[in-house]
């Protein structure tokens, strides 16, 4: 029962009582906004005292569909009261349905499915590594793949190893071997770095938990044509960006570019499981065998259920021109702020970061503004607030967001 009691002083309020049992339980690898959230609908949430919030950062760019899509949801249940787990020790009548209008969708010949976006990673960078070995003919042992500074692709002890962020490495080595970082958004750096043992280069299409940093235009396309002539495998990690978040249902779309693997996740479970994807030729995910990857729960029943009606809503809806065209309206009011604090409002689509300036303090405490003010919002890197709401947000509501943006960061 939603309460506003307990907020004087002496009394424990709900939203106490729960960040208590966190703090008492929980390791704490997050720094969480203090609210406690317990219902959602669209755009909004509600907290346990009865609250109610914009979700202006959709679980990291996972709740593109908002909170409990009606269709979705009833996909989910419906699936869930008929088959949920199967593991891929035998087939399910959800997999290959998914597995075809998946890589139609994404205009690719195989997808290999698994659950979180750095499993799809991982997964991406295995197959990369394989291909270079048995196809491309690079030596055992010494396949090497680009990354880009200031890249975000997961968690994993391998992930962490070509992370240029001290703090996602600090305490977890000894690292993976194999990787050399790029300057981002520097195409003949890209190029001039490619050696014989050159397997793959992985790049997110914009940065998101870089800063939300938008390459230089052509970037993309440039970067593939070099991956292209010198026999190197043009990976986008899509996790954030992909499924119709920057105003495409890809980003890489913005630049023509089709990648040789297109890595997916987070919005692809509809914001209701963890659902992510590898997919690309035969001739890259055809290199696995039965026995050398694999997941219990990667192309699970239910997920496929979820995620075939989370596409077959994000292309019926065409949430991809929705978040084209509200994302162009929002950033231009944002741009047209003027707001002494604000350095820069850059992104595409639905996906904006607001840079503010070194004086300006911690973008964070500006989120804690904000979600006094009732909207939900995160920094990214010191300077960054993230904004990234479901793309199912109605106008109205982005009205509403703008005015209290308009407050605190005035
Ligand atoms: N890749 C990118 C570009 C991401 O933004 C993220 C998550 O933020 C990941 C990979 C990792 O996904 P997950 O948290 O599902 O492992």
């Amino acid at each position: 029962m939603p309460s506003t009691e307990g907020r004087g002083a002496g009394t424990v309020s709900e939203t106490q009582r729960h960040i208590g049992m966190v703090d008492a339980h929980s390791a704490r690898n997050y720094a969480p906004l203090p609210v406690v959230i317990s219902h959602g609908r669209g755009a909004w949430v509600e907290d346990v005292e009865g609250h109610r919030y914009l979700d202006m950062l959709s679980a990291y760019s996972a709740l593109n569909f908002g909170h409990g899509h009606p269709e979705i949801v009833a996909a989910f249940v419906q699936q869930a009261e008929t088959l949920s787990l199967t593991s891929r020790a035998f087939h399910n009548d959800q997999f290959g349905p998914f597995c075809e209008e998946i890589t139609k969708l994404a205009g690719q010949d195989l997808v290999l499915p698994m659950n979180t976006g750095a499993e799809a990673v991982e997964t991406a960078l295995k197959a990369a590594r394989k291909w270079g070995e048995k196809v491309k003919g690079v030596p055992a042992n010494q396949a090497e793949i680009l990354v880009c500074e200031g890249n975000f692709h997961g968690r994993t002890i391998t992930i962490v190893s070509f992370s240029d962020d001290p703090q996602y490495r600090d305490g977890f080595g000894p690292f993976t071997p194999g990787f050399k970082l790029v300057p981002y958004g520097d195409a003949a750096a890209l190029e001039a770095a490619i050696g014989p043992n050159t397997v793959g280069f992985l790049v997110e299409p914009i940065q998101g938990e870089g800063g939300i940093v938008v390459p230089p235009a052509g970037y993309l396309k440039r970067a593939a044509e070099i991956c292209r002539r010198n026999r190197v495998l043009f990976m986008a990690d899509e996790i954030q960006t992909g499924l119709a978040r920057t105003g495409r249902m890809f980003a890489c779309d913005h630049e023509d570019v089709k990648p040789d693997v297109l890595v997916l996740g987070k919005a692809l479970g509809g914001g209701m499981m963890p659902v992510s994807a590898v997919l690309a030729s035969r001739e890259v995910l055809g290199v696995f065998e039965p026995g050398d990857h694999g997941s219990t729960f990667g192309g699970n029943p239910l997920a496929c259920a979820v995620a075939r009606r989370a596409l077959h809503v994000l292309v019926r809806d065409g949430l991809a021109e929705r978040a084209a065209s509200l994302g162009e309206q929002f950033m231009a009011k944002l741009r047209a702020l003027n707001s002494p604090i604000v350095k820069e409002v850059r992104g595409r689509g639905l996906l904006i970061g607001i840079e503010l300036v070194p004086s300006a303090g911690p973008a964070k405490a500006y989120a804690k503004k904000l979600k006094d003010e009732g909207m939900l919002c995160k920094d990214t890197v010191e300077s960054v607030l993230r904004i990234a709401p479901p793309l199912v947000i109605e106008p109205a509501d982005l009205d509403w967001a703008y005015e209290r943006l308009a407050r605190v960061l005035r």
